[in-house]
């Protein structure tokens, strides 16, 4: 599964079929890392089809989630095939993710750094989306499997002849040490219970092996650092009008926390910044600019000091 802006038909307030009016939820009253109690609220919230999806922070571990979440069916069918088709990168690009030759470049570049952590060996994608990244790993000699949660998606990999199961990894079942390598690319944000998937990752990875984690840091970067800090003293707060994708708003600190409590030892960890672009969500003018400027800032602070980030590279081992 990766980010994408709300359809356009979501945004437009219509819904897919099969996707009921209200979606079912949790509250969560501990973090999802390291169980701590302890929360304080962030002014940021998502609201979608009624429903509020306020960010709270962990003041144990720093971890970032929404503490209304939506859970089960509701949480599967956010992702239907609209979800995939559109623009699925925080509004940067029109691509579809069927159209296969718009990753191939990113996808070789990918499975050229895992090769350089692993000879050609056992591969295991979750959130394998349609399975591109699967059928190259396959060509270059990699034995691959992934897992799935949407079923649009899953359909798509199964037509390629891949290895795919439809669910959560810990639905596949796969004995200890099934893998050499796993690889999570902006999906640890989206599952219901981060720290249960990053313990099954351990639990199917072989001693030694490799998690290479991708992902974004969005609430991490300079702007949003600073929206963050503004919006607390003004009233309202920040609100996205899209659906509540990102359950987990991950730093470079609570994301190597969670991987520890898991018994990861982090070997990278690399931050980006996205470059100004299309704004993402609905802006003024003047909200637009600001961060228009903030963010050119951003990328060269970013690139020089590896500060306020919003996308990071994680290499863990299994220690
Ligand atoms: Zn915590």
């Amino acid at each position: 599964m990766r980010h994408a802006s709300s359809p356009p038909d979501e945004r437009r307030g219509a819904r897919p079929p099969g996707v009921p009016r209200t979606l079912a939820t949790r509250t969560l009253t501990r973090c999802g890392s390291c169980g701590g109690h302890k929360l304080r609220a962030l002014p940021l919230r998502y609201e979608y089809r009624g429903q509020a999806f306020p960010l709270v922070e962990c003041r144990t571990c720093g971890l970032r989630f929404l503490s209304v979440q939506p859970t089960g069916a509701s949480l599967a069918r956010l992702y239907t095939a609209s979800y995939f088709e559109q623009d699925f990168r925080c509004g940067r690009s029109r691509t579809s993710y069927f159209a296969e030759d718009a990753f191939r470049d990113e996808n070789r570049n990918l499975l050229e750094s895992f090769e350089r952590l692993v000879p050609r060996g056992r591969l295991l994608e979750v959130g394998c989306a349609g399975g591109w990244l699967l059928k190259q790993a396959t060509e270059r000699g990699w034995q691959a499997k992934g897992v799935e949660l949407s079923a649009d998606a899953v359909g798509h990999a199964l037509s390629l002849g891949l290895d795919v199961v439809r669910g959560e990894l810990a639905e596949a079942g796969f004995p200890p040490s099934s893998f050499d390598l796993v690889y999570l690319g902006d999906v640890l944000e989206h599952v219901p219970d981060c720290h249960a998937l990053v313990a099954e990752v351990a639990r199917v990875l072989r001693r030694g092996g490799h998690l290479y984690l991708r992902g974004p840091i969005t609430t991490h970067s300079l702007a949003r650092s600073l929206a963050l800090g503004l919006y607390r003293h003004l009233p309202g707060g920040i609100v996205l009008r899209e659906p509540p994708y990102h359950l987990w708003e991950f730093t470079p600190r609570s994301l190597q926390a969670l991987l520890r409590t898991v018994g990861f030892e982090v070997l990278r960890l690399e931050q980006s910044k996205i470059p100004p672009g299309p704004p993402h969500g609905e802006k003024t003018p003047l909200q637009r600019l600001a961060m228009g400027m903030i963010d050119a800032l951003n990328v060269p602070l970013t690139r020089a000091f590896q500060v306020w980030g919003d996308r990071i590279v994680v290499v863990a081992r299994k220690a």
